[in-house]
């Protein structure tokens, strides 16, 4: 038998194989292969277990070998590879035919603990050609999403004979019960991911604008900014976007759960994420939290927001140098995390939704109030957002509280509507952007918007007349462009006109060389 185990690194991992010598000698255990000091540790777990769990621990010379050498290895999820391997050369559990991946943490008692990142081990192990896999009851869902039923539970080491005489006789895995799981997953400092019932646009009265905004920034993927004062409902409209969203694609889902498995916040009872995906981060949370980062440069906020929404309320109060972080998956759909000599990259594409009020006091520009704020405190304000993210934002939405009379009339249109537009017109793109590297209208560059985004030549010269008049830089134009090709698909219109030139520029009024941004 051949056993592996999985060393995560970022994104992608590599197996480690684990071999197991024991020889006559002074008892003594020896762990040869880079390991951190937690698999040193893992001797004296691993001789508790064996033993609480009936099993004996040779009292020889045990030579515990993790190739390849070079590769340095660390975390608890080694224990049971170990422990297996070990009871196989002391021929306690009988020979097995087939290659293993095994993946558990042990308690002293023989229980095996559920670890973080098995989907993604799973993963590698099908490519290259792994087939058993043996995990912890808890993440049995998340291994049978791929393996199906190659992936077998483990509850307890003590149950190991029982498995392996199942495994030889051929019987057929457990089905995968997702009732059946426990709640008990690996701690991790990010929250878990939000359930998956969303507030619904009905609710948002009035704010025509905000809605169509919204509407624009799910279809297109544009990223967007909501502006205004605090109780205008820029908080209440974000959170009502991944309602109109569609679900992630196969390939995306898989890609999205890897990383929340790998951050150790899948749900006990789903197996797959299929989003639609929220991140919400406070602001004050860490850089390691929102960048990633760690002993183990786990994903962080960024990267789970991958195939869905970042949003980012209160802006500017982030740390400056997150919001510089957010450039470089913007530009890629990728971020690289390093910390000591080690480089990982996790997939981040995402749609990036910023609120900020108007000014630091929140009252620029509202009726009634008076803004205490003076001008170099309002710039520096904006200013921490920074004209290099600021560029890559195509929607800039003023919101404004919602007028009385507004909020008199009935249940605006309910997030199931929006979003069967929504889904039609991503439907648009799916096919547009079928052989290329581009998803979503938002994505397009300069030479995507060539190909992609004809105007004719009325609409050429209105563009023309109107950024001689108000002296748009290239960006802008090209935000204008972006916006107006999903205003089109929205409409199912194959040509961008010249009025949906017009529509979108209404979201391009606030320029990139403002010192801010008054509400209108
Ligand atoms: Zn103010």
């Amino acid at each position: 038998m051949r056993i592996y185990s999985y060393e995560a690194i970022g994104f992608n991992g590599q197996l480690v194989s684990v071999e197991v010598d024991i020889r006559r000698g002074i008892p003594c255990v020896e762990v040869v292969g880079l390991p951190d000091g937690a698999i040193r540790e893992a001797r004296e777990r691993i001789r508790a277990a064996l033993r609480n769990g009936g099993f004996e621990f040779p009292l020889e010379r045990v030579l515990i070998n993790l190739a390849p050498a070079g590769l340095k290895k660390g975390g608890a999820a080694f224990d049971l590879s170990i422990a297996l391997a070990i009871l196989s050369a002391s021929g306690q559990v009988p020979e097995l035919d087939f290659t293993v991946l095994a993946l558990g943490e042990l308690e002293l008692s023989g229980r095996v603990r559920p670890v973080a990142g098995v989907l993604p081990a799973v993963a590698d192990g099908l490519a290259a050609g792994i087939q058993v896999f043996i995990v912890p009851q808890a993440n049995l869902p998340e291994a049978a999403v791929l393996a199906g039923d190659k992936a077998w539970p483990l509850e307890d080491v003590g149950d190991a004979l029982q498995l392996f005489a199942q495994l030889i006789r051929g019987d057929a895995a457990p089905p995968c019960r997702l009732d059946s799981v426990d709640s008990e997953r690996p701690q991790h400092a990010i929250a878990p991911a939000a359930p998956l019932v969303f507030p619904d646009f009905a609710d948002l009265r009035g704010q025509p604008r905000l809605r169509r905004a919204m509407e624009l920034c799910a279809a297109g993927g544009h990223h967007a900014l909501l502006f205004g004062p605090p109780g205008s409902g820029k908080t209440m409209a974000a959170s009502r976007l991944p309602g109109i969203l569609p679900e992630l694609d196969d390939a995306q889902a898989i890609e999205t759960t890897k990383i929340h498995s790998l951050a150790g916040i899948l749900p006990a009872a789903s197996a797959l994420v299929r989003g639609p995906v929220f991140r919400a981060p406070h602001h004050s949370a860490s850089a390691e939290g929102l960048v990633g980062g760690g002993r183990q440069l786990s994903p962080g906020e960024i990267s789970l927001a991958h195939g869905g929404i970042l949003f980012l309320d209160e802006a500017p109060e982030f740390r400056s140098d997150v919001l510089q972080a957010l450039r470089e998956p913007l530009e890629s759909g990728y971020i690289s995390i390093t910390r000591a000599e080690k480089t990982v990259r996790y997939p981040s594409r995402f749609t990036l939704v910023l609120a900020c009020n108007p000014c630091p006091c929140g009252n620029l520009g509202r009726e009634h109030a008076v803004c205490l704020c003076s001008a170099g405190e309002i710039q520096r304000y904006w200013k921490r957002l920074g004209a290099p993210l600021l560029d890559r934002v195509d929607l800039r939405i003023p919101v404004q509280a919602c007028a009385p009379e507004a909020l008199a009339t009935g249940a605006a249109e309910a997030s199931a509507d929006i979003r069967s537009r929504v889904l039609q017109a991503r439907v648009i793109q799916a096919a547009r952007y079928r052989d290329t590297d581009y998803v979503l209208n938002g994505q397009l560059d300069v030479s995507g918007i060539d190909r992609f985004c004809r105007l004719s030549a009325a609409s050429r010269h209105l563009m023309q007349e109107g950024a001689a008049r108000d002296g748009l830089s290239g960006r802008a134009w090209h935000s204008i462009v972006r916006v107006a090709r999903t205003i089109a698909d929205l409409a199912g219109v194959q040509d961008v006109s010249a009025e949906h030139l017009q529509e979108a520029w209404q979201f391009r009024r606030y320029g990139d060389s403002d010192w801010f941004w008054q509400l209108p």
